[in-house]
């Protein structure tokens, strides 16, 4: 799939999947309901999903917690446990190009990221756990002669996930892979816009050999079906990607039905600082465009908020602005683009919205701000960047999730970071320096879950994922990751003096 044309004629054979996955079997929806799934590409419909409900939920969770309870996956042998998850892997990777094109035509992302970043970025999430599974220990308490006590992890049951459409496949391989990996159950809900992958997956790890009910994919809307997962009384955890105003509804649904865990990856107003010493102005520049504009902007780490020292404002920004410009939007189908279309309609409406606002508001725009390839039928808006923008106004402290940069100015370290900790938000954060003082003393007082030091977004699956603040609690990837899939069980032993 080198070109447009061989693109094409693979989307011309693809077969999409059409059901959900129940106890080990594909699944409509109990009432038969179905919704259209739109390709932001061109506004046509890819086909119908199901529109599954409570009932859905109902059986999707009475199939995770009975093959919990017999212990049909938990009971087996860490061995048998990773061969099974590797063979997942292996089947992913063979169904690749396939995934990557149903990645592509669900949210509208470039074929070439879809290829290079997300498919292969949940194949590998998916080994990691799954070589990372014998290698949780327990713990040994100090005691003495006449009491053992141990720590143990155990798995906590039915876990149920709520995913969003940004990185559809890996963000739910962020959350499946350990939450299996520590021998629980899941139920899946991805986000209605891209529901594919996840469906596909599921027909994998059936044919990988996933004892039946340990994974299950229940499509359908936030409300009924995801409400309905986070309300059940006999689902253990939820562990949920996306917005703050959902994330406040589940902890509502979990302190109204039966406490079950909540654990939040939320939005976030990364702010990006470029210090007048930076070290390699051309790099900072390639990463204040990217760092916003990849993915469309519609990335919960988005560089939204680029903050630089005063005096190299003018010819900082006049780079980052080169950079932008090259950027192309195009068919996301096409192998040469880099920059595709928004998820939906509704998207492209909230950060033409913005854009507006900013401009009302006397943000000066310096690029972009428009919708393009309107004939396409898809969604589409260019790179879009402001400058001058104030600390109080809407683009700088709202999260757009679209393309669309906000540039500030700071005279010193003191101020710099007093404008980037004032946020709600704390997920990303990062900084440009050619001080290494500077770089350890700001990196510690930013209060974001993840700085990056002269580079953004410049960690992997070894490290903890997740947020400050409002940005959310609990950690994907890392081993962090699964114990939040496990409960911490202290076992004493009273020993008897066998000499006496
Ligand atoms: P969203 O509207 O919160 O949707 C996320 C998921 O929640 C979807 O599966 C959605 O289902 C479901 N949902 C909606 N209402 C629900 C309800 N009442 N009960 C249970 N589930 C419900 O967010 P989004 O639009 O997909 O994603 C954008 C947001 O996610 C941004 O704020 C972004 O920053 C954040 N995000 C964060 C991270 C991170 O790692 N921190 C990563 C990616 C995105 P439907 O879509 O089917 O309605």
């Amino acid at each position: 799939m080198q070109t447009l044309a061989e693109v094409r004629a693979a989307v011309e054979r693809l077969a999409l999947p059409e059901r959900g996955t129940i106890g080990g079997r594909l699944t409509a929806a109990a009432d038969g309901a179905t919704f259209e799934n739109v390709s932001p590409r061109d506004g046509r419909v890819l086909g119908l999903v199901p529109r599954m409900g409570a009932a859905d939920i109902d059986a999707a969770v009475a199939a995770a917690r009975a093959a919990f309870e017999d212990g049909r996956w938990r009971t087996l042998t860490p061995k048998a446990r990773k061969r099974i998850l590797f063979a997942l892997a292996d089947r992913m990777e063979a169904e690749a190009d396939e995934l990557a094109l149903m990645e592509t035509l669900d949210t509208g992302k470039p074929i070439t990221d879809s290829r290079n970043i997300d498919i292969p970025l949940a194949i590998q999430t998916v080994r990691w756990y799954a070589e990372a599974l014998d290698k949780v220990y327990g713990e040994v308490g100090p005691g003495n002669a006449a009491k053992l006590s141990i720590a143990v992890h155990e798995p906590l049951g039915v876990i149920g996930a709520i995913t969003p459409w940004n990185f559809p496949l890996h963000m739910a391989m962020w959350k499946v892979a350990p939450a299996l990996a520590m021998g629980n159950s899941v139920v899946l809900k991805p986000a209605e816009q891209s529901p594919l992958t996840a469906m596909r997956v599921a027909e994998l790890a059936i044919e990988a050999g996933l004892p039946a009910g340990c994974f299950n994919v229940v499509t359908g809307f936030g409300d009924p079906a995801g409400a309905a997962l986070a309300r059940h009384m006999d689902v253990d955890m939820i562990t949920f990607t996306g917005s703050g105003p959902v994330g406040r509804k589940l902890m509502i649904y979990s302190g109204e039905s039966n406490l079950k865990r909540v654990s939040l990856e939320l939005g976030g107003k990364a702010p990006q600082i470029v210090f007048a010493d930076c070290p390699d102005f051309d790099a900072a520049a390639e990463a204040a465009a990217w760092g916003v504009f990849f993915n469309q902007g519609e990335v919960c780490t988005a560089a939204s908020r680029l903050l630089v020292q005063q005096e190299i404002a003018d010819e900082f920004m006049a780079k980052v602005v080169e950079v932008a410009r090259s950027i192309r939007v195009g068919d996301p189908l096409d192998p040469a683009t880099r920059f595709g279309a928004m998820v939906s309609r509704e998207q492209l409406g909230t950060a033409l919205r913005y854009i507006d606002t900013a401009r009302n508001e006397g943000d000066r725009l310096l690029l972009g701000g428009r919708q393009v390839r309107t004939d396409s039928g898809g969604f589409y808006l260019e790179p879009t960047i402001f400058d001058c923008v104030a600390e109080s106004s809407t683009l700088a402290r709202e999260e757009v999730f679209g393309p669309v940069l906000g540039a500030l100015t700071f005279k010193d370290t003191k101020d710099a970071l007093r404008i980037a900790n004032d946020t709600i938000y704390g997920l990303a954060s990062g900084l440009w320096t050619g001080s290494l003082d500077r770089a350890m003393t700001v990196s510690r007082q930013l209060r974001a879950g993840l700085v990056w030091v002269n580079g953004w977004d410049a960690c992997d699956i070894t490290m903890p994922f997740g947020g400050f603040k409002q940005s959310g609690f609990g950690r994907d990837r890392s081993l962090h990751a699964m114990h939040k899939y496990a409960d911490l069980k202290s076992i004493t032993f009273t020993v008897r003096d066998t000499n006496t």
